[in-house]
């Protein structure tokens, strides 16, 4: 007997959502799990706002959403902001301004929950998916194809079965560590020693309330100060999101906001004038300080019936503006090898079928990995190139690996 294969999705974070929307393409029937409330309710937006409020979005990311669903490719360019170059605030408060394309090209800054929103709102429609919020994954038996699920709001707990598990769970993925059990899976974690706070540089306004960019919208904003760093994304909003990096045992020294003022006024003097002492003071004290997680995972897939992806499957330091890029493009690679594979939407018991599916899934893990391993490192290298060789003339650069 013939069936439509049942997907199940587990996290409707931008990639669980974009992989939901995918299946469904191919003719999937798609249930999407998410353990959060739903974020389009205005009860649970601050709770979904506690990671990076905004983040850089680059052709990889633009690329794998068109390649899915190019109508929120479309809709999603038409809010963000892009950012053409960096601009590296020095000390002593001169200004550089590094384009990063003389043809133009550019990364976007985007706010985060409008991207979840728009491709949420987007799985919803879809009459082939079926969306469930504070139903929390606990366990996947791989061999029975069935999952444990919690309904958080109904205080119960049951079965689901599936076809295809796909755990888009993010960095503490559940989906993961359940496959590792069945599945001899190489796994690295590791926490750098930096952490960052978040803090929010409020629009400047005008005699007549016209609000304005405090600082250049077209640049991502750098302040180097070798083992820390602060950065500023813009918003629609004309406020900046403005992110601190800095290792643990510095932010452990600055134990008052007395000390924290007298800390970031000698070292981003000119955004403390553009934040504002209050604002400064009220987001050290209530924003979280929060940890930098590096995962990495080899193989992604286990047989025809389960495979990880975006941070569930890579963390990666955000240095590189690469992270949530990379997962989408997970997408866009898995999309493709479902194709070349040719694999149906319908499940007829014919094993040549099953095959389809297994082979789609172990090239995707054969043919991924590389790359995804090469964009973490870059991601590792690049926190020393923002926070300290951005300033450091070309040629002592060269010297310095002239003498490695
Ligand atoms: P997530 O966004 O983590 O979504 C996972 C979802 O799964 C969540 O909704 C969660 O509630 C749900 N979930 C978890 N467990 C369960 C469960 N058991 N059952 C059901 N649901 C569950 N990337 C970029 O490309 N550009 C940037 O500029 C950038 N800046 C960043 C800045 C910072 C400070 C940080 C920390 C990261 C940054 N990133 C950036 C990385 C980016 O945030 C992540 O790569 C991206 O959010 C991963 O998306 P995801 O959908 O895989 O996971």
């Amino acid at each position: 007997m013939s069936h439509r294969r049942k997907a199940v999705v587990v996290g409707a974070g931008p990639v669980g959502c974009l992989a939901a929307i995918m299946l469904s393409n191919h003719g999937w029937k798609v249930e999407l799990y998410e353990g959060r409330p739903d974020i389009r309710l205005p009860s649970s937006k601050a709770a979904s706002q506690q990671r990076s409020i905004n983040l850089a979005i680059s052709h990889r990311g633009i690329a794998a959403i068109q390649s899915v669903d190019p109508n929120a490719a479309q809709r999603f360019m038409q809010s963000v902001i892009p950012m053409r170059g960096r601009m590296i605030h020095h000390v002593d408060g001169r200004l550089d301004s590094q384009i990063y394309d003389r043809d133009g090209q550019c990364i976007n800054s985007i706010d985060r929950t409008l991207l979840n929103e728009d491709l949420l709102q987007e799985a919803s429609s879809s009459p082939n998916i079926r969306v469930f919020f504070e139903h929390k994954v606990q366990g996947v038996d791989f061999d029975k194809r069935v999952m444990n699920i919690r309904d958080v709001s109904q205080s119960c707990e049951l079965d689901v079965s599936f076809d295809l598990i796909i755990g888009a769970d993010g960095s503490y993925s559940t989906v993961r560590r359940q496959m590792m059990r069945v599945l001899r899976m190489d796994y690295q974690q590791e926490y750098i020693r930096h952490e960052y706070i978040e803090l929010r540089m409020p629009a400047d306004r005008d005699k007549e309330g016209r609000l304005s960019f405090a600082l250049d919208a077209n640049h991502l904003h750098i302040w180097p100060r070798k083992s820390f760093m602060l950065i500023a994304l813009p918003n629609q909003d004309y406020t900046f999101t403005c992110t601190l990096f800095a290792p643990s045992s510095e932010l452990d020294r600055l134990d008052s906001p007395d000390k924290f003022v007298n800390w970031f006024g000698t070292y981003f003097q000119d955004a403390l004038l553009a934040i504002g002492e209050q604002n400064l003071i009220k987001d050290f004290t209530h924003n979280p300080r929060s940890p930098l997680i590096c995962t990495r995972s080899n193989p992604y897939h286990y047989k025809d019936r389960g495979i990880v992806l975006g941070d569930a499957a890579h963390s990666m330091v955000p240095f590189y503006g690469q992270g949530l890029n990379c997962g989408l493009e997970d997408v866009r690679i898995l999309n493709v090898l479902l194709k070349q594979e040719q694999v149906s939407p319908t499940k007829t018991g014919n094993e040549a079928d099953d095959l389809r599916l297994s082979r789609a899934l172990s090239r995707y893990s054969q043919e991924r990995h590389k790359d995804l391993i090469a964009i973490a490192d870059l991601a590792m290298a690049n926190y020393v190139e923002m926070r300290h060789l951005v300033t450091t003339p070309l040629y002592i650069i060269r010297k310095a690996f002239d003498n490695v």
